[in-house]
């Protein structure tokens, strides 16, 4: 007897196509599924003006889009991220579009990566100008699964990693990476995307990620994307919306306190008077810390002499907010 055992415990798309599926030019009639129409690119779009942007909901329409793409022998490109989309985001893209044929953007704010004191419920969207900024960034399709869409009620199957995580923010935020490896996992499932690409912005996230690609043998690409910063070198980050202007002024600490190590030279200097140096400029700026950190770009563990290639990591709570940078020295 063959058992075949289908993923069918995902919701099923609705037997017509909504309006939603795909975009099309401001008061075109709806005429159906089947018929891919054009979107009409905003002034400054990367894109030509017969680009379509395909927007899914459903996993199994996802896997379909990109069973198709490799059919047609392109190469899917992967940016996943939470919505609330920035420069940062967009710069992903970018990267993403250079080493693949098409490229999908997924966004889903993943209730299994915070906290219960965390900011899930709070945690800022705004669906519609994502989109917009996707099409003129000549994002290929967006998966935009539904809030309860990615996990079963009774889903017991999760991604952990077990040394990456141990300290930075694994320790600060309890089950965060968990939470994130088991979201990448089934996005990258979903997705089957050739190369994926994460922002340097969560340092220790990228080399969560890509130990968890080594070890479960995901045939997928992971490319680390340089910071993007605001001109007066704050990293971008969704949650900066959070922030009032006296706030704002006081964050910028968080970069300050990065770019003060300057560069290291050959002389290996001892880790711990950097990282008073950055303390000192965090209090000055009224943050307070949550952990600064320079560990091995490896392994993550903390160094106790500094050379090139070392990571400088701070996390400091600004008010009520927490940020996060790095950079590499
Ligand atoms: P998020 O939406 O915050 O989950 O982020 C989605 C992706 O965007 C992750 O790979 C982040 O590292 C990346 N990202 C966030 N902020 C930035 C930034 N300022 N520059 C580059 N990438 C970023």
């Amino acid at each position: 007897m063959k058992i075949v055992i289908k993923h069918n415990q995902q919701p099923a798309p609705p037997p017509v196509p909504e309006k939603k599926f795909i975009f099309r030019k401001a008061g075109e009639a709806y005429n159906g599924p089947a018929k891919p129409t054009q979107n009409q690119p905003a002034a400054g779009s990367k894109k030509p003006a017969d680009h379509v942007m395909r927007l899914l909901r459903f996993s199994c329409e996802v896997t379909e889009w990109a069973r198709e793409q490799h059919r047609a022998g392109k190469r899917i490109g992967f940016v996943p991220t939470m919505g609330f989309l920035h420069a940062g985001h967009l710069s992903l893209v970018e990267e993403a579009r250079k080493q693949s044929d098409v490229v999908c953007l997924s966004i889903f704010v993943n209730p299994t990566q915070f906290g219960p004191n965390e900011d899930l419920e709070k945690y800022p969207r705004d669906e519609e100008n994502d989109l917009r900024l996707c099409r003129e960034e000549g994002v290929d399709m967006v998966f935009l699964p539904r809030p309860d869409g990615m996990y079963a009620p009774d889903a017991s199957v999760f991604v952990d990693e077990e040394k990456l995580q141990r300290g930075l923010c694994g320790s600060r935020r309890p089950g965060h990476f968990r939470g994130v490896c088991t979201v990448v996992a089934k996005l990258f499932n979903i997705v089957q995307p050739d190369v994926a690409v994460f922002g340097q912005k969560d340092f220790q996230q990228v080399a969560v990620i890509r130990r968890m690609v080594r070890d479960l043998n995901f045939p997928i690409d992971i490319v680390m994307a340089p910071t993007m910063r605001e001109a007066d070198g704050m990293a971008m980050s969704s949650r900066n919306v959070y922030l009032s202007p006296t706030e704002r002024e006081n964050a910028l600490g968080v970069s300050r306190a990065l770019k003060s190590l300057g560069s290291v030279g050959a002389g290996h200097p001892a880790a711990e008077p950097m990282r008073e140096q950055m303390r000192a400029v965090l209090e000055q700026y009224g943050l307070r810390e949550d952990y600064v950190a320079i560990v091995d770009a490896d392994t993550l563990e903390p160094v106790s002499h500094v050379e090139a290639g070392n990571v400088a990591l701070i996390a400091a709570y600004c008010g009520k907010t927490r940020l996060i940078d790095n950079r590499i020295l």
